[in-house]
């Protein structure tokens, strides 16, 4: 999934995500921004369990901070890709 339909998928405007750092963000990076205060999902707005940095074709580069059920939803299982 590209970072257009995963956008799309979640219903989120990359113009309301938070901005995030140009280098690589860490497994430290993550941790940091998920405590210890709390997160809200971008998709729906509970507890965030998870984040991650994506790159936009028009807002750069911005966290993505989801809950467990919006980043199991949008996770592409490997059976689950089309052959061609
Ligand atoms: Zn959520």
């Amino acid at each position: 999934m590209n970072v257009t339909d995963l956008l799309r998928s979640l219903v989120l405007d990359p113009a309301d995500l938070k901005p995030a750092p140009h280098r690589q963000a860490t497994a430290q990076d993550a941790a940091e921004r998920l405590g210890p205060e709390p997160l809200s999902c971008a998709a729906c707005g509970t507890l965030a369990r998870s984040t991650r940095i994506i790159d936009t074709p028009d807002h750069d580069r911005r966290w993505l901070d989801r809950c467990r059920d919006y980043m199991l939803a949008t996770v592409v299982a490997p059976w689950a890709l089309d052959p061609g």
